[in-house]
């Protein structure tokens, strides 16, 4: 069964599609992630970056992470929202992030990342794996 993922940013006008099953749902709480967000983490959903089709204008910003690595992050120029992220450190993989998708009920984070700067006013929720940094590969 394929299943279809749709979503977009905050004015409309930057769309996404994703054919394919989740590879990852987790949240990251770096200093990077909490820039973009505006707030304390930033809740994903991992893809294989060649599903992740986008239909509207759309900007990239592209920044080195922690790891050295770059990441690329998909914009709005309209609105500024970010929809999604690839970090070269995670091959063919990009990630969404969870508030654009048109339905994003039901939606269950197995791990966190970057747990060491995850801030005191949005902390990792009891119960969930919290990785320091990036799980060991
Ligand atoms: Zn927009
Ligand atoms: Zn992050």
């Amino acid at each position: 069964m394929t299943m279809v993922v749709t979503g977009g940013c905050l004015c409309g006008s930057l769309r996404y599609e994703v054919e394919g099953e989740p590879s990852a749902i987790g949240k990251c709480y770096c200093t990077d992630c909490q820039k973009e967000s505006g707030t304390g983490h930033m809740t994903f959903v991992g893809f294989a970056a060649t599903a992740i089709r986008t239909s509207g204008e759309v900007r990239q910003f592209v920044k080195n992470g922690d790891s050295g690595n770059e990441v690329v992050r998909l914009f709005c120029p309209s609105c500024g929202t970010t929809i999604a992220g690839y970090p070269k450190i995670l091959g063919d993989v990009g990630v969404i992030r969870a508030g654009t998708l048109d339905d994003p009920a039901g939606l269950v984070p197995t791990f966190a990342v970057y747990g060491c700067s995850a801030r005191e006013w949005d902390s990792p929720p009891a119960g969930l794996h919290v990785f320091e940094t990036l799980p060991p590969r």
